[in-house]
Parts: C-alpha cells; sequence; structure tokens
C-alpha cells in the first residue's frame, strides 16, 4: 500500500501518474493523519457498518474507513484518478470503487446493489462520509438530504463559514434559509475546525468537520413541504426587511391581505425579521398562509 501523507509524496504520485490537481474538481487532498484520525473517529464505525464514501481523492480517508468499517462505497467523479486509487487501496477487499457523480448518483440504490439490499432504501441504514469539494458542498448535502435516502450519519468536512450557517441558531449573523432547509432533515453539530495547511494544495479557506445526524421524521410536521421552503426563501430574500414586507413584494405573489392573515393567525408579528423565526413559527406560518388562501 502507497503512504501518501505528505505535500511531497501526493506530488511524486501525480507526477508519476501523469495526473495534476484538479482545481475545478475540489482537489485539495489531506496530508495530516491526526486530522484524518479525528474524522474517521466522528463516524464512530463499527465492523457492521456500510460507508459511503463522497470523493475519496487519494484515498486518504477511504483507507482508514476500510479498516474500521464494515464495507465503503467510495463515489469519485475523476477518471483520472482511479488508477492511483485501485493501487493505494490493493489489499482493501472491503472496498468498492465507483466511478460517479455525487450530484447524480441515487445513493441507495448504490448501496443496496452493492449489499444484495442488505442496504439502502429497503435495507438497513448506511453511514456517508466527505471531505466535501467545496463547490458542490450545499447541492450534494440538499440532494443528501432531499433524497430522503436511508442514511442515519453523514460526517463531513466543509468549509468553515457553511458549517456555521448550518448549524445556525434563529437570532444569529449566520442563520438563514440554510440552516432551516437543513434542520428540517437534520440534527448537525459542528464537531471541530480545521486549518486550511492540512491540505495540498492549502485552500484559501478553513474548514470544519460536522456531523448531521438525520432524523427519522422531519423536526416539523408542515402541510406542504415545498410552500415551507418557498416561505423561508422568500422571507430571507430581503434580509433587513420586516416579514410582511419580504413576503409580499416576492415570488410567492402572496397579496399583503393574505400576508397579514397568515401571519396573525399564526401569532407571528408582522414587524419581524426572518432571522428570529424558529424552524415550528416557519410551519406555522406557512400552514395558517395555505389555510388562508384555499
Ligand atoms: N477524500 C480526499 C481527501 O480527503 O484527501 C479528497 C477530498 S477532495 C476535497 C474532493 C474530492 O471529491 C476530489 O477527489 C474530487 O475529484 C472529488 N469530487 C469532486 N466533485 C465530485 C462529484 N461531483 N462527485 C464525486 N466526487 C467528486
Amino acid at each position: 500500500m502507497i503512504q501518501m501523507i505528505s505535500s511531497a509524496a501526493i506530488r511524486n504520485i501525480m507526477q508519476s501518474h501523469g495526473i495534476s490537481c484538479r482545481k475545478s474538481l475540489g482537489q485539495n487532498f489531506l496530508i495530516d493523519n491526526n486530522i484524518i484520525g479525528k474524522i474517521i473517529a466522528s463516524g464512530e464505525l463499527t465492523g457492521s457498518d456500510l460507508v459511503v464514501e463522497i470523493g475519496p481523492g487519494l484515498g486518504a480517508l477511504t483507507t482508514e474507513i476500510a479498516r474500521q468499517a464494515g464495507k465503503v462505497i467510495a463515489v469519485e467523479v475523476d477518471r483520472g484518478l482511479m488508477t492511483v486509487l485501485s493501487e493505494v487501496l490493493t489489499g482493501q477487499q472491503n472496498v468498492e470503487l465507483i466511478l460517479g457523480d455525487a450530484l447524480k448518483i441515487d445513493f441507495d440504490r448504490l448501496a443496496g446493489e452493492s449489499t444484495a439490499g442488505e442496504y439502502g432504501s429497503t435495507g438497513k441504514k448506511y453511514k456517508l462520509m466527505a471531505n466535501l469539494p467545496y463547490y458542490i458542498t450545499t447541492p450534494v448535502l440538499m440532494r443528501l438530504l432531499l433524497g430522503r435516502f436511508n442514511i442515519s450519519i453523514i460526517v463531513i468536512m466543509i468549509q468553515v463559514e457553511v458549517a456555521e450557517r448550518l448549524a445556525a441558531a434563529p437570532g444569529s449573523k449566520t442563520y438563514g434559509a440554510l440552516s432551516l432547509a437543513v434542520q428540517y432533515f437534520a440534527k448537525p453539530e459542528i464537531l471541530f475546525r480545521v486549518p486550511r495547511t492540512v491540505f495540498y494544495p492549502k485552500p484559501g479557506v478553513d474548514s470544519a468537520v460536522v456531523r448531521l445526524a438525520v432524523r427519522p421524521a422531519p423536526a416539523v410536521v408542515v402541510r406542504d413541504e415545498n410552500m415551507l421552503f418557498n416561505i423561508i426563501r422568500a422571507a430571507f430574500g430581503k434580509r433587513r426587511k420586516t416579514l410582511l414586507n419580504s413576503l409580499t413584494g416576492s415570488a410567492l405573489g402572496l397579496d399583503r391581505e393574505t400576508c397579514l392573515r397568515g401571519l396573525e393567525i399564526a401569532g407571528i408579528d408582522p414587524g419581524r425579521r426572518a432571522e428570529t423565526l424558529s424552524l415550528a413559527e416557519f410551519a406555522s406560518l406557512t400552514d395558517s398562509i395555505i389555510e388562508v388562501s384555499s
């Protein structure tokens, strides 16, 4: 097995395979064993776990996940990394390498096919781990949650500012539509920060590792989930305005009277701003707006 835990080693192995780091694919590889160990520990892996990893890169996390989990399915979009990855993972019988795009793959189907139905939509829950490429953090995360895949926990390393937005509570500057959408499906927890110096090449931002415990059912009950997300987006569309003004002037196409009545039924002061509302309040506002409009 090749140990590639230094920038020089990564440069060497890439040179010898005639490949280079692709910035457009968010390729910043981990070069710190201590951080790798901490990320793996955050997955609380056991020998019966199936882990799907997005973006194995040069296999730094994959190798360690494979040591502790029952099986790893590693999904990498860069065809150019396949040969080197296979070499790095030589001897790891419990790793399946898939050339694929995390923005397109049906993860439940993949898990089911790879385990003869033991995991996946009709089977057991699996875990998802990734040092996610920055350029697709939000779309991948929303896809994992909106897709309602049979995932128990997601452990991801992402840009620290995005991590703060995921875990933000009402009233904080970073609280917004992303916090609410993610918290509707999961309980996010920032575990630790990771400096940019532990990657090669070094990115322009620091990172954080976040664990999301996926909820068995959404955090609140609402009559129309799409309407809830539309209302949240509209409310935060003009963050500095009052709720009444941002909802009225939004793409929702609601008139002032409907918004006022909906806010009144939900017991929410129309002069409040979006960032002060909890998820439960947004759900109740959605239900009352539906009631008033029908
Ligand atoms: N896991 C490795 C590590 O920690 O050193 C590499 C992490 S690097 C930040 C992100 C990886 O995701 C790269 O290997 C990149 O090629 C891959 N990637 C980028 N876009 C992807 C996509 N849409 N689907 C799957 N993998 C992707």
